[in-house]
Parts: C-alpha cells; structure tokens; sequence
C-alpha cells in the first residue's frame, strides 16, 4: 500500500493544491491531506472550515483522507504508516525550501518527498494571494474549488 502525506495549512485549498492532489492519486494507493496545526500562526479559516472545504472538494474520491496534526510531519507519517510526503513545485523559491525539509525530513525518518511540478495555469496561486483578494472583495472562485465560499 503506497501511502502519501499531503501537508500544508490549506488556507484556504486552491486548485493548485487540487491538481496536485489528482495527479498524486494517480501515482499513490492512499493519500492523507494533513493539516498542519501550529498554535502561534493566525489563519483566515477555522481548521473545521478547512477540513470541510476539502472534504466537499473530494466527496466522492475513495482514496483521500483529511486528517489534522501537531509537530513533526514525519512523526505524524509514521503513526499513519505513510512512506511519502507529497508536495507541489510552483518556482525556484519553493524548490530551495522543499529541498532543504525534505533533506531534513529524509535524514530524519527515512520518509521519501515526492514533488510534482505545478500546472503552468495554477503556478502563480497561493493561498495568500487568494486570502488577499477576498479580503478585497476581488472574484477570489478563480482560484479556489466550489466549496471555497466566503
Ligand atoms: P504551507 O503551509 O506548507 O505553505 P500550503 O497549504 O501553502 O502549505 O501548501 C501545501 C503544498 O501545496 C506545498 O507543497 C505547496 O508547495 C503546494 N502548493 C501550494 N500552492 C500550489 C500551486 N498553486 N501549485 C502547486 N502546488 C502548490
């Protein structure tokens, strides 16, 4: 069983994340969207919200699963039994951190990263230009799924 963690804070999901998740099912039997829950960080989105938005997003995919944590990713990968993290690639600036935690992560555990390029239509969203274009009261549904509502 190919099991993968897919962590982030998914504040809120964008379709960036989306097509990164779809085409990781593709590769992985199992894959846990794990959201990350760090106590001294302010979201836009309660965590329940966030599960929801996800959940809703995949309601009929068999193979995903939300789940939320503290800590370490790769203590959390063991407890699931997950031998990979996946991640998204979108530009050089996330190639230099994901390099550097997936070497930390690698060193730690033994746990594989799995990165995927972007989709060159989703390369530019994130989840902070779309927290800022709601804040903005800009059309904010290009860039997240349907569920995503303010
Ligand atoms: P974090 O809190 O770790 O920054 P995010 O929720 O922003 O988490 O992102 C989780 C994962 O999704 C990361 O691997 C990130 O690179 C990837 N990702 C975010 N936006 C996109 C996008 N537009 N296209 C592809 N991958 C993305």
């Amino acid at each position: 069983m190919k099991r993968a963690i897919f962590p982030g804070s998914f504040d809120p999901i964008t379709l960036g994340h989306v097509d990164i998740i779809k085409r990781g099912l593709k590769i992985f039997d199992e894959i846990i969207v794990a959201i990350g829950v760090n106590a001294t960080k302010k979201y836009m989105f309660p965590l329940e919200q966030r599960v929801q938005f996800i959940e809703a997003t995949f309601k009929n995919e068999q193979k995903l699963v939300v789940k939320t944590y503290e800590g370490l990713t790769t203590e959390f990968c063991k407890a699931q039994q997950a031998g990979f993290i996946l991640r998204g690639l979108r530009n050089a600036i996330d190639f230099e951190y994901e390099n550097s935690i997936a070497q930390a992560n690698h060193q730690l555990s033994g746990i594989e990263t799995v990165t995927l390029f972007t989709s060159t239509e989703y390369s530019f969203i994130s989840s902070s230009i779309v927290r800022d274009v709601m804040r903005n009261d800009g059309d904010y549904r290009l860039f997240v799924p349907d569920p995503v509502q303010l």
